[in-house]
């Protein structure tokens, strides 16, 4: 056992083919040679048994009752001579055939000297017949009386003995060779029994290593293809993320904004955009150093996490101290407030922030553009937009919101022209 154990799935799954085919093989050659005793021993019990048998058989009734009818009928007047005689004379001929044939039969050496004593007295009683057949069609009606009983009972009896003797031999012999076929018909089946309990047990001790291997490469495959999964996922989310801030990154931007603004179009819903810088983050860096500028920015973002967190608010960082917001189905109103919400929540993280000229803790300003999109909008009007007014919002100090509604400038900029 410990031997399949340590072969491999396609040396097992060989053995156990192999056994099953030799099995079968040698139960075919076991079948075929055993099949052809027991026709051998059934020609023997048809040929050597039945027909000596049935022709003895025959011999004896044409000695018991054909030949002694024929005479007792003429002895005691009820048929004339030549009839009885042509009686005696055609069953001595079949009488001959049927001997002759019976004596053609296989014999073994030990039943010869009975046979030919016994061949002896049947020509005996032949000769005997065929002297009675003679004198019985020349005698005349009143020389049948003198006709001896006695002396063609005597043949008859002396016949029938031997015939009896031959009958109860042979039927020895059928009963021998029967007990040989039900012996080879049982050998037959014990061997063939043997064989498929032996390749039964063989196939199941090689099977269940065959199952176990299959059960544990099952196993390792789903553990390989979950391992993969997770690697895969961990991949993509890599390829999407910023690794500082755990943010979208700006690759995943672009991909986003597109098929958003596209939905949104399709879906008829009104959106908003927010680019959002952090006020004086170079005069950050320069007092607190790169390290904990890095430290702000992780703070920042996760603020923006905690702040907007529906499934369809998208955060990015653009680069640098810069981020981007974007959201859909969202109102004018709803969108300036989450703006609006976001710059607070970030001051109120109080951020010590010496180097910002409009607040002693880190702050930022907001660009935010609002819009309900069409096939005429350019994607890249909206960006321009957010910058605009992110543009607008330092020069007006910082630390704010500048919010504009693109179709309602679009408006009065069509008034004004007109
Ligand atoms: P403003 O208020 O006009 O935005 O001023 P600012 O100083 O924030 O703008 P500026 O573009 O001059 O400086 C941006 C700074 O952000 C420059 C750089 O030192 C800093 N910065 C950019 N990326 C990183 C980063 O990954 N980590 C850190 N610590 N600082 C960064
Ligand atoms: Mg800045
Ligand atoms: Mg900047």
């Amino acid at each position: 056992m410990k031997l399949i154990d340590a072969l491999s799935l396609k040396v097992k799954l060989y053995i156990l083919f192999a056994l099953i085919i030799s099995g079968v093989l040698l139960a075919s050659i076991i079948g075929y040679f055993n099949m052809h005793k027991m026709k051998n021993n059934l020609d023997a019990l048809y040929f050597g048994s039945y027909v000596p048998v049935s022709e003895l058989s025959q011999i004896q009734n044409f000695f018991n009752k054909d030949i002694s009818l024929a005479f007792y009928q003429l002895k005691y007047g009820q048929a004339n001579p030549s009839i009885s005689a042509a009686k005696i004379d055609l069953s001595r001929h079949k009488v001959v055939s049927l001997w002759s044939s019976y004596k053609s039969h296989f014999k073994r050496e030990y039943e010869l000297s009975y046979l030919e004593y016994a061949d002896e007295q049947m020509l005996a009683s032949l000769g005997y017949l065929k002297r009675l057949s003679a004198a019985i069609s020349q005698s005349k009606q009143n020389q049948i009386s003198q006709l001896s009983t006695k002396s063609l009972l005597k043949k008859i009896n002396n016949m029938n003995n031997i015939l009896d003797t031959i009958l109860q031999y042979e039927k020895d012999i059928a009963r021998y060779e029967r007990k040989m076929s039900i012996q080879i018909y049982k050998n037959t089946l014990y061997t063939l029994l043997s064989v498929l309990i032996f390749v039964i047990t063989s196939a199941i001790i090689i099977m269940v290593p065959i199952f176990k291997s299959i059960q544990n490469n099952e196993h390792n495959l789903i553990h390989a293809t979950t391992k993969l999964q997770v690697a895969n996922k961990k991949l993509e989310t890599a390829s999407i993320t910023d690794a500082l801030t755990g943010l979208f990154n700006r690759r995943y931007f672009n991909l986003v904004y597109n098929r958003e603004l596209t939905r949104c179009i399709r879906e008829k819903k009104p959106l908003c955009f927010m680019m959002l810088d952090i006020d004086y983050f170079k005069g950050y860096n320069d007092h607190y150093g790169h390290l904990q500028g890095d430290t702000s920015l992780k703070a920042v973002a996760q603020t923006m996490k905690s702040t907007l967190k529906r499934p369809g608010d998208y955060l990015f960082r653009l680069g640098g101290e810069e981020f981007g917001v974007f959201i859909a189905n969202i109102t004018e109103d709803k969108a300036y407030h989450m703006a609006e919400q976001l710059r607070q929540n970030i001051l109120a993280l109080e951020i010590k922030h010496k180097g910002n000229k409009v607040s002693q803790y880190l702050s930022v300003s907001i660009g935010l553009v609002n819009l309900s999109p069409n096939h005429a909008t350019e994607s890249e009007s909206i960006l321009q937009k957010a910058d605009e007014n992110l543009y607008i919002a330092k020069d007006e100090g910082r630390n704010r919101v500048v919010s504009s509604d693109m179709q309602k400038k679009q408006k009065h900029v069509n008034n004004i022209s007109a």
